[in-house]
């Protein structure tokens, strides 16, 4: 990982950058490993510091950001960076309390910033650690109700020396080694004082209470274009899902949506809805398309002229509209 300094060059003495670790950390909320690399690599050449960062035009940010998902963590990044530059000097805190005052920086955020870039004895707990201790102490009360004694478990046994790597190396073994499915317990570093190894118990850990159905909401995207190919587009409002990405105009998602479209015109439903899911819900959209002459004006939203279109600067689930429309459009 680009972000990661490994044990034998700290010991040398190269300490790790808390801005690409910050970075890391934000991106890697919700997000695998292997999805973060690409854009972490992106990132970091197109703002190499936090005073670059702090610096960046949001637009860019959010459309660097498209795809990654989560979009408040692109918002809460320009918020952070910037805090970090006004009141901290442009160096990030070498303390976890301190980290947690700012914008995006939560509990779990904190302690792996202050033990990965400052080796302060912090304890990172994600889902692989919890795994891990619930494994190594079998313990068999179901997530989340058992996480404040996993957390306690895992606190116990931080070390005060090389914090940064024993929190990097417990959550790369729940990645590596003991893994959700068929735990490698025979490559297993704590094979033997492994609770869950002698009771046989590891694959049936950590429990967890079942999740309740997600909901699906419904929605219409509205897509129009002119017909000297421009699209147009909306800023979604600043807070709310997507809150600041470009997307189509549309209507709100609920059970039953109002239509809200932005123009009068013939629209056309197409057959193919747009599906995407949420954290907490699955999104239907239906899309309605009309081509409209050169002269048209929105209620809503501008037109952006055909070469100035980029697909890949629109939220995914945006993307996924324009994927079912794109054969129904001109030039495109
Ligand atoms: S021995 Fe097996 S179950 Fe126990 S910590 Fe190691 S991999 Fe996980």
């Amino acid at each position: 990982m680009p972000w990661r300094v490994p044990p034998n060059a700290r010991q040398n003495g190269t300490l790790p950058d808390p801005y690409a670790v910050w970075m890391s950390e934000v991106m890697l909320q919700q997000t695998t490993v292997a999805a973060v690399r690409e854009y972490h690599n992106k990132f970091m050449a197109l703002w190499p510091s936090v005073h670059d960062m702090a610096a960046a035009d949001d637009a860019d940010v959010m459309a660097a950001w498209a795809g990654l998902g989560y979009y408040a963590r692109a918002r809460n990044l320009l918020k952070c960076a910037r805090a970090v530059v006004a009141d901290h000097g442009g160096v990030f805190p070498a303390d976890y309390a301190v980290l947690l005052t700012l914008p995006g920086i939560g509990p779990y955020t904190a302690a792996a910033i202050a033990s990965i870039a400052f080796d302060l004895p912090e304890t990172v707990v994600d889902g692989n650690v919890e795994r891990v201790m619930a494994r190594l102490f079998d313990i068999h009360d179901p997530l989340p109700k058992s996480k404040p004694v996993l957390t306690a478990r895992a606190k116990q046994l931080t070390p005060d020396t090389r914090p940064g790597d024993y929190a990097q190396a417990v959550m790369d073994l729940g990645a590596t080694i003991c893994t959700p499915r068929n735990p490698s317990c025979g490559a297993c570093p704590w094979q033997q004082p492994c609770a869950a190894n002698a009771a046989g118990t590891a694959a049936e850990l950590p429990k967890k209470t079942p999740k309740k159905k997600t909901p699906t909401r419904h929605g219409i995207a509205y897509v129009v274009q002119r017909a000297d190919g421009a699209l147009l587009l909306e800023t979604r409002p600043a807070s709310g899902l997507l809150g600041g990405m470009l997307g189509w105009p549309g209507s709100e998602w609920g059970d039953a949506p109002e239509p809200a479209p932005p123009l009068d015109a013939n629209w056309q439903t197409l057959n193919e809805q747009a599906r995407h899911t949420f954290t907490h819900f699955h999104l239907r959209l239906t899309v309605m398309v009309a081509k409209v002459d050169a002269r048209a004006q929105a209620r809503r939203g501008s037109f952006v002229a055909a070469p100035d279109f980029d697909a890949g600067a629109l939220p995914t689930a945006m993307r996924k509209v324009f994927d079912i429309a794109a054969p129904t459009l001109r030039n495109t």
